[in-house]
């Protein structure tokens, strides 16, 4: 029998434990270990909630779950109550999946300020991850600034800029819900640091905010390159381009009275914030690009209001003490997710924060490709029967699928109407609902 734990129960985490299966069959037993109580990472805490489509990837991992081979050992913070060279002694392959939940610094004066919020932060809020239900975003004032031109920053505009209607089949927090309907967000700025042919935004996310009821995407004529250069890129950003030049009419139809406004500034580059005890003021240079199409300063600077700032330039995994981490790149060193001998990385963990959540079901097979390269297991590691035993010694109530799944009925019962669930955000509440 081999023993492989996973470390972290998202997308990464399923689709390798979906491929282990598939490889090893009846001789393999699987621990997908999470610090939170509840499964599947980034699909409950990262994919916007009124993205339900892309959170059904969840039932897929159900089915994966449900194998008798397959445990989800959730409640168990890997650092802290299990290290892991504790989990090597227990398991043949031990494999992080932990994904990139934390921000990108954004390295600009004054960005310790009030209001000043780094994306992980405001999607974990409105997503209520427990580490963040908490966060009380400032939503008196009228100006927010989105730093960043990648697909969290449409989410964070779209999701600032929905009415409560437009919720109405989400699964957004009801305490995040209150409180977006009584913010007075009236400007959305979403600044890019090149020009639009740069945007790593995909069209049918980007076509969103051309739909919205109370909200208009503004995009300024001037900033678009010439038409005929759009035929050199790639289809995809072709395709948001073609939006972003739909955008650019918008202005001259009655659609630009909506009270929102979602303004793309681009060739912006934040320089430094600017308030007394919070944000109030933003200070941007203008750039250009130079030949290898990387923003350059142009010297240029102009000050934006600004109540809240929301960064949305990517994410990076959290180091682990005793495991080889690549710091530039902010994610685990690994040479194709072999990291040391039976240990290994997978997704964003491997990759960096790229990709949609289906590239890493290729990411899972391949790790396990190499698991069965490196001729992994059958020795006689103990795996579960040694965890639970090491859990139970350090008092660690592990909390399993089955307890999940009353979890899971709770928050379905506890839906608005027309909504799938009212997420629980508390980690001991979560606990406390296990039982049924
Ligand atoms: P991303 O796609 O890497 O975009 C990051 C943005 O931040 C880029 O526009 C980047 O500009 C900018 N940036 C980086 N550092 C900056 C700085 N110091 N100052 C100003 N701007 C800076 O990252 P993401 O938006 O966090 O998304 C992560 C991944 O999740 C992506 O693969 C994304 O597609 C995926 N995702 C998908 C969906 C969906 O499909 N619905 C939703 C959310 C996220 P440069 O290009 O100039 O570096």
């Amino acid at each position: 029998m081999r023993h492989i734990a996973i470390i972290g129960s998202g997308p990464a985490g399923y689709y390798t434990a979906e491929a282990a299966i598939k490889a090893f069959g009846d001789d393999v037993e699987i621990d997908i270990i999470d610090r939170l109580p509840v499964p599947y990472g980034l699909i409950r805490f990262g994919v916007a909630p009124d993205h339900q489509s892309i959170k059904n990837v969840a039932r897929r991992f159900e089915a994966t779950a449900l194998n008798d081979n397959v445990h989800f050992c959730g409640n168990i913070s890997v650092g802290k109550d299990i290290s892991i060279e504790e989990l090597q002694q227990l398991y043949d392959a031990v494999v992080l999946a932990t994904g990139a939940p934390n921000d990108r610094p954004l390295d600009i004066p004054n960005s310790d300020l009030s209001g000043v919020i780094g994306s992980a932060a405001f999607v974990g809020w409105y997503n209520g991850h427990p580490d963040f239900a908490d966060l009380a975003p400032p939503l008196s004032g009228k100006h927010v600034a989105i730093i960043g031109n990648g697909n969290v920053a449409l989410d964070v505009a779209r999701i600032l800029a929905k009415t409560r209607e437009e919720f109405a089949t989400s699964d957004i927090t009801e305490n995040a819900l209150l409180a977006l309907t009584n913010s007075n967000v009236e400007s959305i700025t979403l600044l890019g640091r090149r020009g639009p042919h740069q945007i790593a935004m995909t069209p049918k996310e980007l076509a969103e905010l051309g739909h919205l009821e109370r909200a208009t995407p503004i995009v300024d004529p001037h900033d678009l390159p010439e038409p005929i250069l759009d035929s050199m890129l790639e289809p995809g950003i072709r395709k948001s381009v073609t939006h972003l030049r739909n955008f650019a009419q918008i202005a001259a139809t009655q659609d630009s009275h909506k009270p929102v406004r979602i303004a793309f500034d681009f060739y912006a580059s934040p320089v430094k914030f600017g308030g007394d005890g919070k944000v109030e003021s933003l200070t941007i240079e203008r750039t250009k690009l130079d030949s290898d199409l990387r923003s350059i300063g142009t010297g240029e600077t102009y000050d934006i209001p600004c109540d809240l700032a929301i960064s949305c330039i990517g994410y990076r995994t959290p180091p682990i003490d005793n495991v080889p981490y690549e710091h530039g790149r902010g994610r685990f060193a690994s040479n194709d997710g072999r990291i040391l001998p039976g240990l290994y990385c997978v997704g964003w963990a491997r990759r960096g924060p790229s990709g949609t959540i289906g590239t890493n079901r290729p990411d899972g097979f391949a790790i396990v490709e190499r698991m069965i390269e490196d001729n992994i297991g059958t020795s006689r590691k103990t795996g579960r029967a040694g965890l639970n035993s090491l859990m139970a010694n350090r008092k660690v109530e592990i909390v399993t699928f089955r307890d999940w799944k009353n979890i899971d009925k709770l928050e379905v019962e506890h839906a608005r109407q027309g909504a799938p669930r009212e997420k629980i955000t508390n980690a001991e509440e979560m606990i406390a609902a296990r039982k049924g």
